[in-house]
């Protein structure tokens, strides 16, 4: 067992930070009990809907709950998760474990993520067991420890609906509640409520994913936290050429889960939730059904301001006016007809607001005289704000990123150190992800798309 990635700023906000590496290892890869923590650890059942279909055989099959602890800065009770530490009663024909490479991956996009300032579980360890797994390439395996808000899924509601457990359905609902949303915790009558929470969360995040050109590729109700974090990095993926059909992961013909699908599949999911919550709902009101049906479909009006909002900072706008999502839109077709770089482009549009703007031009070919009739609406536009053009850019800087886990560099950095034991690229892309939204001049060769042919043959798989 070899300790491969130590994150001490996650530890630190739970208090781990002074654990000598001996001892890390023999926490969280050989899974000693932490003082006064839970023993033994916690497995848990869910079922989900993946790709429509209901499978009723889901839980922690390859991992547990180890712990929990307390946030220092929030004072919330976060789970300290296992991925890749052997069977449970749930595996199944599984062996419970886990490579090396998916697990550095999730670190690296959970890293990624978090420094975008995107809700989201982080990896606090990865460690190498010394074993390899049984899987194409006998792949060294290795434990990961996440940190998350918690693991209720939706899926963890589905299980007890399924089982018209309802006692327990109301147990987990009250859990629930005292844990994301404390507020909601003296309602008499929670599970409205607790579903406009969770559909608010997720209107949230699924802007902020699609503001950063975030693909989850396998948004299954397993796969949806109910504290609206993003949980489950196994065939995610950032974006490079603008196209909302894009879609990177091996298992997902129909484009399921493709970049633009994302708000449109989160509502399904959280019609799950809602018809998973009808057993408790108050049966004495005659139109409840009809109000959860409103919540759902609130959904989609969340969603919408939340990503007019996001599509307005990236214009570097901060005032509301009713035509700038028709603005925004139209700069998103300009990208879309050449499959311009969506990091690339917002970013170069950031630095137009008070520079020169010649870079921008240069991602474009034949669509160049629609960018600059496009370029003087928005000036125009800008004009109305009422702010110096340094505010504005300070905006557009703060949401459109100067570096994102581009494919290709994740992919080399993780062969390098599966390959060669070489954690450099790792720890370098690490480092550079940290501080997404400033232009470091020494990471600009990380904010280089990939050739076109390469990006195109991009596949993900589940990493299981
Ligand atoms: P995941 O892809 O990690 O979300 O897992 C989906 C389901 O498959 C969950 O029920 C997991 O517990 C289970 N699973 C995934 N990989 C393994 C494995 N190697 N051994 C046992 N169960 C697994
Ligand atoms: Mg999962």
């Amino acid at each position: 067992t070899v300790l491969r990635f130590r994150n001490d700023r996650a530890a630190a906000s739970v208090g781990l930070e002074t654990l000598s590496d001996a001892e890390w290892v023999a926490h969280f890869g050989r899974f000693q009990p932490l003082a006064g923590n839970l023993d033994p650890p916690l497995a848990q059942r869910y079922h989900g809907h993946q790709f429509r279909v209901y499978n009723p055989d889901l839980g922690d099959g390859r991992g547990f709950t180890f712990a929990q602890m307390r946030e220092a800065e929030t004072d919330r009770l976060l789970d300290l998760g296992t991925k890749g530490s052997g069977r449970t009663p749930f595996s199944r024909g599984g062996d419970g474990l886990a490579a090396l490479a998916p697990m550095l991956r999730e670190s690296i996009m959970g890293e990624a993520m978090h420094a975008l300032g995107i809700p989201t579980t982080r990896a606090l360890a990865v460690i190498r067991t010394g074993e390899r797994v049984n899987r194409e390439g006998s792949p060294p395996g290795a434990i990961l420890v996440r940190v998350a808000a918690s693991h209720l899924r939706v899926g963890t509601f589905e299980f007890f609906a399924a089982r018209e457990e309802e006692v327990m359905l109301r147990r987990l609902l009250d859990y629930a509640v005292a844990r994301h949303d404390p507020a909601l915790a003296k309602l008499s009558d929670k599970p409205i409520p607790m579903l406009e929470a969770v559909c608010e969360r997720q209107a949230q995040l699924i802007a902020r994913w699609m503001g950063v050109g975030f693909i989850h590729g396998v948004m299954n109700t397993d796969n949806m936290s109910i504290s609206g974090e993003t949980i489950d990095y196994g065939p995610c993926a950032f974006m490079e050429g603008f196209d909302p059909a894009t879609v990177f992961s091996s298992i997902d013909r129909q484009g399921r889960y493709a970049y633009g699908q994302q708000p449109a599949m989160a509502q399904w999911n959280l019609a799950r939730l809602a018809e998973a919550l009808l057993p408790v709902l108050d049966a004495r009101d005659i139109d409840v059904v009809e109000r959860v049906e409103q919540v759902v479909a609130g959904f989609a009006v969340r969603f919408d301001r939340h990503w007019t909002g996001q599509l307005r900072a990236k214009l570097g706008l901060a005032a509301e006016e009713p035509d700038d999502r028709a603005l925004a839109d139209d700069f998103l077709q300009l990208l879309q007809r050449e499959k311009v770089d969506f990091t690339l482009a917002f970013r170069l549009l950031s630095d137009a607001i008070t520079g020169p703007d010649a870079a921008l031009h240069d991602l474009f070919g034949r669509e160049r005289p629609a960018l600059s009739d496009w370029l003087a609406r928005w000036r125009q536009r800008m004009a109305r704000e009422g702010r110096t053009l340094q505010d504005c850019a300070a905006t557009a800087w703060s949401v459109n990123p100067f570096v994102i886990p581009r494919n290709h560099q994740v992919e080399a950095a993780l062969s390098s150190a599966v390959d060669e034991a070489d954690l450099g690229p790792f720890e370098r892309l690490l480092a550079v992800l940290g501080r997404p939204y400033e232009t470091v001049e020494s990471a600009r060769p990380f904010t280089l798309p990939a050739s076109p042919e390469v990006a195109a043959a991009h596949r993900t798989f589940c990493g299981t």
